[in-house]
């Protein structure tokens, strides 16, 4: 029995045609050249590639941030169309991003509290009241304390500021959850507690997750399925295991070469949980 599909791409392409100048001709760029796949709902499909091969125009297509120049999108199996019918204000909150850095997207003047309740506000007609008890629970469930509901942004750290980037996600309840270098700039250790993290809310929640990085070590940690993409082309895309064990193409060779055996004991002791997770009580 498989589960549900949560999210699906169809030969998504996107173009940037940038305007000529004085010194230069005009011309295109193709970002991503016609990618497919498919999430089903409570795995992690993880996104891997250098800079500039298309990870974030793909997460921005996604989240319906930016319209694909052709392809299909599909969430929850419901066809997005940008161009043509607008977007519901109900298919926008199914699907959330964390950025790599929350700290650009945070108002310095908003209280912490404030800054998790907006989202009801604009998406629910809960009173104010309510807002503020579900921003306070969720506080809590990113691991963080009651006396930080009051505070401003500036006054976290770098991984504080990432827990309140993904409880503000949660909020309004998401099937998707889209991760664009979640960890990237954070220290190793502060990483492996946001994976973590970011592990047990998905499995608490039923989330699903596309897991964009560079970072071969965190992919391997926190991925189900693996998207390499390469100029814009997706070369390699399969369950973990087979990726990581039997890389098919010369760059997804390179790529895995140049990085350091991952932590073995860290991935088994997840699959476990998730393993003892799935064992019914
Ligand atoms: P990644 O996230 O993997 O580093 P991006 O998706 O940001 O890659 O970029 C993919 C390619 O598209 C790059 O060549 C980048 O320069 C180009 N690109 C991204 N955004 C724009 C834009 N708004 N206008 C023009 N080119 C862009
Ligand atoms: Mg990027």
């Amino acid at each position: 029995m498989s589960a549900p599909v949560v999210l699906e791409a169809r030969g998504l392409v996107r173009d940037y045609h940038i305007g000529g100048s004085l010194f230069s001709g005009a011309r295109t760029v193709h970002a991503v050249k016609g990618v497919s796949f498919s999430v089903e709902k409570g795995r992690t499909l993880a996104v891997v590639g250098e800079s500039g091969c298309g990870k974030s125009t793909l997460a921005r297509i996604i989240t319906m941030i930016d319209a694909p120049t052709a392809g299909e999108l599909l969430i929850e199996g419901n066809r997005v169309d940008i161009a043509r019918h607008g977007l519901s204000k109900e298919m926008r909150r199914k699907v959330q991003i964390v950025f790599q850095n929350p700290y650009g997207s945070l108002n310095p003047r908003q209280k912490i509290g404030d800054v998790l309740a907006e989202p009801l506000l604009l998406n629910t007609a809960l009173p104010a009241a309510e807002r503020r008890d579900r921003a306070m629970q969720m506080l809590l469930k990113v691991g963080l304390k009651p006396e930080h509901f009051n505070r401003y942004p500036h006054m976290f750290s770098g991984g504080q500021r990432q827990r309140i980037a993904i409880a503000r996600a949660l909020m309004v309840n998401p099937s998707l959850l889209v991760l664009d270098e979640p960890v990237s700039a954070l220290d190793l250790s502060v990483q492996a507690q946001i994976l973590n993290l970011l592990a047990d809310l998905q499995d608490e929640f039923a989330l699903t997750y596309v897991f964009i990085s560079h970072d071969l070590s965190v992919v391997r940690y926190i991925a189900d399925d693996v998207m390499v993409m390469y100029f814009g082309e997706v070369v390699e895309y399969g369950p973990r295991d087979e990726v990581f064990a039997n890389p098919q193409h010369d760059y997804t060779r390179t790529l895995f070469a140049a990085t350091p055996r991952a932590d073995v004991d860290s991935i088994r002791a997840r699959l476990a949980r998730k393993a003892a997770a799935a064992e019914p009580a």
